[in-house]
């Protein structure tokens, strides 16, 4: 197997986890080491499907089977990668205060964006789902320190599948909704910043997060130059780039 699962610290010492996974023309996947993201950039620049710009925040029990990432269809890369077979999510077991709280959360980050947060199913098939609750094990993931797990390729993934494990984070409403941020900004192809006031971080806790607005370093619990090889990113410059900035009209 060549993969990598990229794991830091983050709030309460709990670690989100980063899937490396590449996309095959076939159809199929495989998980990645580092070494291979600039390749695996190249392969998808041949995908001209553009951003999904609704991302679906599950509160329910969802099933999901392994394969290339369609959320309408309930069908994930990070489950072929882990359990690869059907998984069954059990849903969000917190307050309904504190699930409000979470989608607010999620959609004061997101609000820059030319993107929609909502916790009601789309009626279409084009958009992330965020499958909230749970546990890594759930997955088949046997890091319990994992809170969340998204597929990456350092480009956009349309409509990914994307997990953030809340009984992990005990429903805790800030940490449930950066790590949403942090694996949905993934699937839109952000690498980990090296900045302890980004939601693209695993450095500890300074403070709510957001996607700053700063040119800085990538990396986990040290530097490291950003998986496409530039120096740096800037987390907010890079979501205009792929989302666009929110329009006033929608
Ligand atoms: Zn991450």
């Amino acid at each position: 197997m060549i993969g990598a699962v990229a794991a830091a610290t983050i709030a309460g010492g709990v670690v989100a986890g980063l899937l490396v996974v590449k996309r095959l023309e076939s159809g199929t996947w495989q998980m990645l080491d580092r070494g291979d993201f600039v390749r695996v950039r190249d392969r998808l620049t041949g995908d001209n499907r553009g951003p999904s710009r609704v991302i679906y925040l599950a509160r329910g029990p969802m099933t999901f089977s392994p394969g290339t990432d369609d959320a309408a269809a309930g069908r994930s890369s990070v489950v072929a990668a882990k359990a690869n077979t059907n998984v069954a999510m059990p849903g969000w077991k917190g307050s309904d205060k504190a699930w409000k709280q979470v989608v607010t959360c999620v959609s004061n980050l997101f609000a820059p964006f030319d993107v929609e947060v909502t916790d009601t199913r789309p009626a279409g098939d084009d958009f992330i789902v965020v499958a909230v609750g749970g546990r890594p094990g759930d997955l088949g993931e046997k890091n319990k320190r994992v809170g969340g797990l998204a597929p990456f390729s350092g480009a956009v993934i349309p409509r990914a599948v994307v997990f953030a494990f809340a009984q992990q984070l005990d429903h805790q409403v800030h940490p449930v909704c950066e790590t949403i941020g942090m694996e949905v900004a993934h699937a839109y192809g952000l690498d980990h910043a090296y900045l302890c006031k980004d939601v693209m971080t695993y450095l500890k806790p300074c403070g709510r997060k957001s996607f700053v607005d700063k040119d800085v370093p990538c990396g986990e619990g040290t530097r490291r130059a950003c998986n496409d090889g530039a120096p740096t990113q800037n987390s907010y410059r890079r979501l205009l780039a792929v989302l666009g900035p929110r329009r006033q009209t929608r």
